[in-house]
């Protein structure tokens, strides 16, 4: 899947991710692409898992959602929702977290609060490489984290 985000206007990358599952399949993709690794136990063979896009350890039967060890993990609202407000902070977009509500149909709270997290990434990924530019598919699946 080749991604030039940082080229993408709000619209169109709203049509891109629409739903729960566009996300998932991206998330599960670029988390583990071909190498699944088994958290659990190390295993590398899977097979589908119960919920889209986990995927289930075929040795241990441990079942690991897309979202585990994103930036998504635990994120209570829609994952296209979501999505969306990382991708308005990491280019850059100024639109008030008030907008982004009337926008996504959330709380002002949720919003903001999310919005927030996804700064503490970004802050923290220029720290440690001032130089680099603030990627967004390195900060939804957390890779500054070593
Ligand atoms: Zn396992």
């Amino acid at each position: 899947m080749e991604l030039s985000f940082t080229h993408m206007t709000p619209e169109e990358f709203r049509v891109k991710f629409a739903s729960e599952e566009d996300c998932l399949r991206f998330l599960a993709e670029k988390k583990w692409g071909k190498t699944y690794i088994c958290k659990k136990c190390g295993n590398t063979n899977y097979c589908k898992g119960k919920h889209l896009y986990s995927r289930r350890c075929t040795r241990c039967k441990h079942d690991e959602s897309a979202k585990v060890g994103t930036l998504f993990e635990g994120c209570r609202f829609g994952l296209e929702k979501a999505f969306y407000i990382a991708f308005l902070a990491c280019n850059n977009h100024h639109i008030s977290t008030y907008e982004i509500s009337r926008q996504l149909q959330l709380r002002q709270m949720t919003c903001w609060s999310f919005n927030k997290k996804i700064q503490e990434c970004i802050d923290a990924r220029s720290k440690t490489d001032a130089n680099k530019k603030i990627d967004l598919e390195q900060i939804l699946l957390k890779k500054h984290i070593k």
